[in-house]
């Protein structure tokens, strides 16, 4: 079982977006798969048509130990199930602060998931912040993909961003990675765009083989800006049953390839123009 943390402190970056289209392209590849909204804003649950009221199980029900992450969890479409956030996760970061263990409830929560083998994919959609929650995602996740878009403050922010990955694997999860990062709202041709990639290709080539990020990869596809994705939300569905075709379904099914490419580490020659990994530290 992969689970993903798909973080950055920065909001609008595309974490939501990323996490939600993501999701709905790996269950169409046939991955058993489950997002976890991690956002008291809830955004991941509207794009996909719930909204978590009063009575309905959340994700904050599991931190409180009210309830399961089983219980908790909605099936959504073939292969792709939920567990809601809403505003009540807000309180969370307050009622867990000074909790002894706080940072392992969702890793303790995930436990018998990982044992079974439930999921392919657990993909979280993180809040644009470092609280508790983002760490309990980190203290959980294998894996960390990080979602930019390339402009000139890009960079700012991002090394914030990998300390806190390099804390949580030294004092909470010694497995965790930064595996991908995923471009979005990428506007092609232009030559800031361009740059701040070959900035990043650079800061993570002259990383130390230590860091938890040393062997991270910019995925070859990029998320172009596209209104699709902007409109899909607000019809509760993922870009690919909302827009089937559009460019961003398109570049989401693309970066999917990539994702499962990860799998084996193998080159997916088989799939015509689906690009492949770029690893940055292909001997490290
Ligand atoms: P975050 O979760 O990091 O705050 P979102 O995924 O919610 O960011 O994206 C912020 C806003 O930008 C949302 O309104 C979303 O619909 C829009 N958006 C995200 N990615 C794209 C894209 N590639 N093209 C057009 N709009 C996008
Ligand atoms: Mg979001």
């Amino acid at each position: 079982m992969r689970s993903i943390a798909v973080m950055n402190q920065k909001g609008g970056v595309g974490k939501t977006t990323s996490s939600v289209n993501l999701a709905a392209a790996l269950a169409r590849q046939g991955r058993r798969v489950c997002l976890m909204d991690l956002d008291p804003q809830g955004h991941a649950s509207l794009h996909l048509g719930v909204e978590a009221g009063p009575d309905m199980a959340s994700v904050y029900n599991v931190f409180t130990q009210e309830t399961t992450l089983d219980h908790a969890r909605q099936l959504i479409v073939d292969n792709l199930s939920l567990v809601p956030a809403n505003i009540d996760l807000a309180a969370a970061e307050m009622e867990l602060a000074g909790v002894q263990g706080r940072e392992f409830f969702l890793r303790n929560a995930m436990k018998h998931w990982n044992e079974q083998k439930r999921f392919d994919y657990v993909i979280m959609d993180c809040p644009p912040s470092l609280g508790v929650l983002t760490i309990n995602a980190l203290t959980a996740a294998s894996e960390v993909f990080i979602p930019l878009q390339p402009h000139f403050f890009a960079l700012q922010g991002l090394s914030k961003l990998f300390e806190t990955t390099a804390l949580v694997t030294r004092r909470l999860n010694r497995d965790l990675r930064v595996t991908g990062i995923m471009l979005c709202l990428y506007e092609s041709g232009t030559r800031l765009a361009a740059d701040v990639v070959e900035d990043l290709r650079q800061f993570l080539r002259s990383s130390d083989a230590e860091t938890p990020w040393s062997r991270a990869a910019i995925f070859k596809t990029r998320i172009r800006r596209n209104i699709k994705l902007a409109e899909a939300p607000g019809f509760g569905q993922s870009v690919l049953d909302y827009a089937p075709g559009s460019a961003g379904a398109v570049d989401y099914i693309e970066m999917a390839q990539e994702v499962l490419a990860m799998e084996t580490g193998a080159v997916r020659s088989d799939v015509g123009s689906v690009s492949v990994m770029e690893p940055l530290r292909a001997a490290a």
